[in-house]
């Protein structure tokens, strides 16, 4: 069976959860083969956490010489990989780090790319939600080793013992790959919530909130989810960009996507209309979100929100 290798999503050795829905879905494809690139002596405790959802290998590239090299010698290491080892596909986290990484790769290589699937079927068919999600496109690769980046939340990840063998790779980093360096980085401050795009849960306000985000962080926190926001809450200046979703903002596919306040615009859908399951809180019932929802709630979020909340707080008690 041919290697499928899964380029490890992580920081710092901390893999994430994305990682674990690839190797999944790798497992369709043939033997997963995860790529760690990072500090050498994070490769043993990757190679733990990766055994557990089936890893067979695990390539451990030392990235001493490269850090802070942004994406270019990471498409080249995945490059000597793909050499080395033929692998039936490449599987990369639709991150915006990740999309770049593939598209180098797959000119490297001479193949066909694939990205922002949602799913990958066994033949290596993908599925794309695409045109602000108004159209479902299945599409595969006719030409070289397919690299595919897959989105998060795409798959759940299921547990399964892999050999875990790891084997040390030392690429050939060019001169042109290191013509671009990160000189300093300062870490976000942490609001203790997952990150919006990878969250399994995401609790959304909009214009409906008024400007007061309590009862959605209220409710997002009883739900262990991320917060995320409409472009009109955004714009009015009582959120961050980074907290946009949607075509201009961030496009996210949780589990479970519940809409405060949020009329439903082709805009804002665009961003969040492969989640799994939508709930809307609106307190008018002709709202356009209410066509898109699985449960919806006729009524005002500054009391249906923490009811919710107190009702998760008082069942996880
Ligand atoms: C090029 C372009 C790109 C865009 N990109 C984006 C994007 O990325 N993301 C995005 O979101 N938008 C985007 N937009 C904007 C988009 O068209 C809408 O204007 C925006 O999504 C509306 O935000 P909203 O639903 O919060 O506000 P509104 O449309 O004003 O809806 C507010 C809703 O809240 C309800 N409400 C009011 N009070 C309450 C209450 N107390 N309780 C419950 N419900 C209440 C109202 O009934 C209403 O349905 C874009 C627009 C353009 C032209």
């Amino acid at each position: 069976m041919s290697e499928v290798l899964v380029l490890i999503d992580h920081a710092d050795g901390e893999v994430k959860k994305p990682t674990y829905e690839l190797l999944t879905i790798a497992k369709r494809l043939g033997e997963p083969s995860a790529v760690f690139i990072g500090s050498g002596d994070h490769g043993a405790g990757v190679a733990e956490k990766v055994k557990k959802y089936g890893a067979e290998k695990v390539y451990v590239v030392d990235d001493a010489q490269i850090k802070g090299y942004l994406v270019a010698p990471k498409a080249e290491a995945l490059q000597q990989l793909v050499e080395k080892t033929s692998p039936a596909a490449v599987l990369i986290p639709s991150t915006i780090e990740g999309k770049e990484v593939a598209g180098r790769l797959a000119i490297k290589i001479g193949s066909g790319l694939i990205t922002d699937a949602v799913d990958v079927d066994g033949e290596g068919v993908t599925t794309q939600s695409v045109f602000a999600g108004s159209y479902t496109v299945t599409a595969k690769v006719t030409t070289g080793t397919p690299v595919i980046t897959v989105k998060p939340n795409s798959a759940t990840p299921e547990e399964a013992e892999g050999a875990a063998a790891v084997e040390e790779f030392a690429a050939t980093v060019s001169e042109s790959a290191k013509k671009a360096q990160i000189v300093a980085s300062q870490p976000r401050k942490s609001s203790g919530r997952p990150e919006l795009t990878e969250a399994a849960i995401v609790v959304a306000g909009g214009r409906g909130t008024g400007g007061d985000f309590e009862p959605v962080e209220k409710l997002a926190d009883s739900l262990g989810a991320a917060v995320g926001a409409s472009r009109a809450a955004v714009d009015s200046g009582w959120i961050a960009h980074s907290f946009q979703i949607g075509q201009t903002g961030k496009t996210v596919s949780p589990q479970l996507y519940v809409a405060a306040g949020i009329s439903g615009a082709i805009q804002h859908r665009a961003g969040m209309q492969t989640s799994k399951t939508i709930v809307a809180v609106n307190k008018d019932e002709e709202a356009p979100i209410f066509e898109l929802v699985d449960f919806g709630v006729v009524g005002d979020l500054k009391t249906v929100l923490p009811a919710a909340a107190d009702k998760v707080t008082e069942r996880k008690g």
